[in-house]
Order: C-alpha cells, then structure tokens, then sequence
C-alpha cells in the first residue's frame, strides 16, 4: 500500500488535524473491522476449550501473538501481551530477583513510565543512578558507560525521546551492557510505531512497546524477553502445566506469562495494526515521518518568539516536535491551534517532569507528533497558525 493512500482509512482525519500520535495514534478501519470480526464470529476463549469456536479463537490469538513478535524481530525470544509500555516495565521491575545493593542505570530524559518504576525499588535496596543529558537534552554515551558500576544489574533506556524526538543509539549501548555484564531494557514505546525494530539486531534483553501507539487497540501492549528470566506478574489459569492444593507448575512457554483471558481481540486487532504497517512498509512510514518532521523543525524554528526544544540534541529523530511560544503558556498556545484551526496537538510536561525541569521549561512545552496519515498540508497548517499565534503574543 502506498503511504498516500491511507488516509481514508482514518476517518478522524476528515476534519481535524490530529497531531498528538506519539499520545496515542488514530486507528485505521481494517484494524476495527479484524476486532469486530472476532467479537461477532468467533468469540470464544483461548486456550482451554475444545469446541469449534475456540479451536478457532485459539489458533487466531496464536497467530496474531506470533505476528506481534514477528514485527519486532523477536521470534527468538518470548513476547507476553501487556496493557502497555508501563505494564510492561512495571513487570520487568516486579520480576526481577533483587538484591539489596543492586543498582538500575537510567536517564533523565525517561518517560515516568521508565522511571518510577526504578524509584521504587530504593524502598527494596535497590540504587537508582540517573545520568543527566547536556542542557540541550543530548546524551552522551561516554557518561552512560561511566555510570554502569559492577552492581548494575540493569540498564533501562528510551529507544526514542517522547518530548524532543531524539532516538537512542540502543544497539551501542546492549553492547556496553553486554560488555559489562548488566541487562539491558528497551522503552520501545516511541520507537515501535515509527521505525523498523529488531530486537534480535538491537540485542536487548526487555523491549517495551504500546500497540495503542501503533495504529492498535488501546488496552494492548508487549515486553519481549530475551530470556523468559521473570518471575511472572500474575499465576492463575492458562498459565500452569499442573496445579494441585500443594502447589503449580507453571507453562514452560509463553503461556506462564499470560495468565487470565487475555485481551484476545486487543491482540488480534494489534496484530492486524502490525500487518497494515507492514504493508506500507517500515522504511517508507521512516522517510515519511523524516520529511515531515524537518519541514517540522524548520519551519517552526523561523518562526520569531518560537523555540524549538533540544534541537542540537542529535540528528536521528522521530516525528515528535516539542516547542514554546514566548509569553504563553502551553495549554493556552494549544488550546488556541484547536479553536483557530482544528489542529490538535499535546501540551505540558508529557509525563516527564524531571527533564523539563532539566530544560529549564517548568511549564512543559507544546507537541506536536506525527504519523503515516500526516500531511505536508497538515505540517504547514500548524506552523502558519503558531505564527499567527506568536505575533499575537509578542
Ligand atoms: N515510554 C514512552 C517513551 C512513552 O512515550 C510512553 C507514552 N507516552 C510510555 C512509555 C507509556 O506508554 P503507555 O501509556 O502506553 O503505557
């Protein structure tokens, strides 16, 4: 499918200009019509019964579990179904074994989804070593490196900035965690959607991803694991080889992890999101999105009383865009593009406070995020609008 041709599928699209995906991203038909053919069809559970119906449901929600990890090159490793990026790293943090005086490398420029999580294993003896990018929001790798100690026992970094749009060298740093003998998690959340992954390539151990993010189903995510190393979040059914009143053993496969229903349409909705994006091709949404986003960047960055939020923080950048307007606060400059011109973008700190306190920008900023529906039209709207804005201001 040409990348062009999507847009009827998105019918949000018809009047109003939405640019807040990296929020979460609009859906396109074939992705509803796959979950309402499941709910109308074939609805049954998976996994346990033997009647017609659930043979069916079972070897679709298999199917499209194996078309998930497919998506992410993950076919070596196992992939559980999760509400989403933050479930997923909840259950990273709750499934590792750990000991007082283990300690967790992250940075400044996380999500909260990527921090708290670590924060929370200090009332476990855990220390968290937090290192901070340069004032521009840039990380340098070198004090990534410095802060992995002997007790690191693992390392959690974003694949892409959900604020400045800046995407991680991860590949370079699993082989420093490699190096060094600590895991390596990945906060796909942002990098999923938008680039081709491959986790195998990458050579992480724990990669986060949100299939709301990526034209799916709200409700559905993934953490894929190298190794099946966790201690699972949940027990219960579906997920043991045998259970008596003594105790369980749990499903040498995936199944240990996915205890309960799962979400069955979720899954094969956000199975048929990573069919459709595949069909466009990874590549061409990357040049899309790349083309968008300079257009993005410089002509926002022309524009008098706008600042364009950490634009020398690196070169390889997603199409997330983060700004101010001087003498506005964000919300009002956001509130005022939806009013004016039906454009709608996200406003404030977008879950990461400490990095806007880094960046000296307590207030948070005004972003815009794009995808594979976004338009050269729709880019040009939002910049003549914010100028019109910003001379206002002045
Ligand atoms: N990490 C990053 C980088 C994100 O952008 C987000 C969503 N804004 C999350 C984690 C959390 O994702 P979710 O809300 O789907 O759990």
């Amino acid at each position: 499918m040409r990348i062009e041709d999507c847009r009827t599928d998105f019918p949000i699209t018809r009047d109003l200009i939405y640019l807040d995906s990296a929020a979460t991203s609009l859906t396109p038909k074939p992705v509803v019509q796959a979950m309402v053919e499941y709910d109308l069809r074939y609805r049954a559970n998976v996994g346990r019964g033997v009647h017609r119906l659930a043979n069916v449901a079972t070897h679709r929600y298999r199917d499209a579990h194996d078309a998930i990890k497919s998506f992410i090159g993950g076919e070596g490793g196992t992939l559980t179904i999760t509400r989403n990026t933050t479930e997923a790293i909840g259950a990273v943090a709750a499934g590792l074994d750990w000991k007082k005086g283990d300690r967790v490398v992250t940075t400044l420029l996380e999500h909260h989804s990527n921090l708290l999580p670590w924060l929370r294993l200090r009332e476990r003896g855990v220390a968290v070593d937090i290192v901070r990018p340069n004032s521009d929001g840039g990380l340098e790798i070198a004090d990534l490196e410095a802060a992995i100690r002997d007790e690191t026992r693992l390392v959690a970094v974003t694949h892409a900035s959900n604020v400045l749009g800046t995407v991680l060298p991860v590949r370079e740093i699993a082989g420093i965690c490699r190096d060094r003998g600590a895991k390596f998690l990945v906060d796909g959340a942002q990098s999923t959607p938008h680039i081709p992954v491959d986790v195998a390539a990458i050579g992480c151990d724990y990669f986060c991803f949100s299939g709301h993010k990526m034209l799916g189903p709200t409700g559905t995510g993934g953490l894929w694991m190298r190794r099946p190393d966790l201690e699972p979040l949940h027990v219960g059914g579906g997920s043991i080889e045998s259970a008596s009143s003594d105790g369980y053993t749990l499903a040498p496969g995936e199944e240990r992890y996915e205890a309960g229903t799962p979400p069955v349409a979720g899954t094969i909705g956000l199975a048929r999101a990573a069919a459709y994006l595949r069909e466009i091709g990874m590549d061409a949404v990357r040049r899309h999105e790349e083309r968008l986003t300079a257009r993005l960047i410089d002509g926002l960055a022309a524009l008098d009383g706008v600042t364009v939020a950490g634009l020398d923080a690196g070169t390889d950048r997603i199409g997330v865009v983060s700004f101010t307007v001087e003498g506005m606060h964000p919300h009002e400059v956001a509130q005022i593009l939806d009013e004016a011109s039906a454009v709608l973008v996200r406003s404030g700190h977008h879950c990461c406070q400490p990095l806007m306190e880094h960046l000296g920008l307590p207030d948070g900023t005004v972003r815009a995020s794009t995808y594979i529906y976004t338009t050269t039209e729709e880019i040009d709207t939002l910049i003549a609008t914010v100028e019109e804005i910003s001379r206002r201001a002045i």
